[in-house]
């Protein structure tokens, strides 16, 4: 492995088009638009508990930024900038290090964000931590506290099918090849909603990016706007793959509860529904009307006859851990 100086001077100096001055002096140093305020958003990933060893380095990179996009996406605010504080052990070896940064920079890049800076050591254990700041007009920002009861409940993509490629990896659920490739390319390189979140700003009432599980995540909402919610499962958009799977029983809780969708959960007033549908075209995303927020405390999903379902909104802490 060369010496620490020598793998930054190769691997992490990049261009940075949106930077007065980037990798090499003690600060980065950046201008942010005038009347901007800052978002700023961390996340660290832990080798064997966030991402498998093994996992390809180059999606490793892109993820490592995506899933950081994904905060400031939700936030409804433009990423501007990414520092990487980055442990390698002695499995990272320089063609991984080399791949991991062309992911991270390429999936960066690809959301109009520079990479100024961050900390490089040797440790025992891979770990991660990503800090992303992005620039949002004052008062603009997509909070978890703004839902209001009578909104519509939204949520982009396609939930559970990050959840469905873990199920193969882990437990080697039988999926086509076709099927394979999919799920694992939605586990392994989430797409940020970036262009959802900045389209949706002044329509959205509140959001949230789907990491934890579309229950737990939409469930923080809640949480911040005191209020409740009715869902309908048979509302929530599937997959061919999703629903190729439909004979595996618990298929509900991966759509509900599975977790590593970095999809969009907001909430708009009906009134806006056409209006989000509009931001969504613009932003070449798919979203759907799963539900509504109530004023009541409670938190009620039915299935798709109509029927109320047992399932726990906590259902997925087994499943988290399991
Ligand atoms: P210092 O000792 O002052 O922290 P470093 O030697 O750690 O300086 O870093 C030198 C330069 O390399 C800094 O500009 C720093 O931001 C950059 N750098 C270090 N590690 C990384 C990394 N993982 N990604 C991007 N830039 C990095
Ligand atoms: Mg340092």
């Amino acid at each position: 492995m060369r010496s620490e100086f020598e793998l930054i001077r190769r691997h992490f100096v990049r261009p940075a088009p949106g930077t007065r001055l980037s990798v090499g002096d003690d600060c980065a140093l950046m201008t942010p638009s005038p009347g901007q305020e800052l978002a700023v958003s961390t996340d660290v990933l832990v080798a064997e508990r966030h991402f498998f060893g093994n996992t390809d380095p180059y999606r490793l990179g892109r993820k490592s930024a995506a899933v950081n996009l994904s905060d400031i996406a939700a936030m409804g605010a433009r990423p501007r900038w990414a520092t990487l504080g980055i442990t390698l052990s002695p499995a990272q070896d320089e063609p991984w290090v080399e791949a991991f940064a062309r992911g991270f920079h390429e999936e960066l890049r690809a959301h109009g964000t520079d990479w100024v800076g961050g900390d490089t050591t040797a440790g025992p254990l891979a770990m991660i931590a990503v800090t992303l700041l992005g620039e949002v007009p004052p008062g603009q920002a997509l909070l978890r506290s703004g839902a209001r009861a009578g909104d519509d409940i939204w949520v982009s993509g396609t939930p559970g099918d990050a959840a469905l490629g873990l199920r193969f990896l882990k437990e080697s659920l039988p999926l086509s090849e076709e099927d394979r490739r999919y799920c694992l390319a939605r586990l392994e390189t989430p797409t940020p909603r970036v262009a959802l979140g900045l389209a949706l700003r002044g329509i959205a009432h509140a959001a949230i990016d789907v990491s934890d599980g579309l229950l737990a995540d939409l469930g923080h909402i809640l949480d911040a706007s005191e209020v409740g919610a009715c869902l309908e499962l048979a509302r929530i958009p599937r997959s061919m793959a999703m629903l190729r799977q439909q004979a595996l029983p618990d298929w509900p809780l991966l759509v509900l509860s599975g977790g590593d969708d970095y999809e969009l959960c907001f909430t708009a007033a009906p009134e806006s529904a056409a209006a989000v549908q509009r931001a969504a075209a613009a932003a070449d995303v798919p979203v759907a009307r799963i539900g509504t927020v109530t004023d009541k405390g409670d938190r009620i999903l039915y299935d798709g006859d109509g029927r109320p379902m047992d399932m726990a909104w906590q259902g997925f802490d087994h499943f988290r851990n399991a």
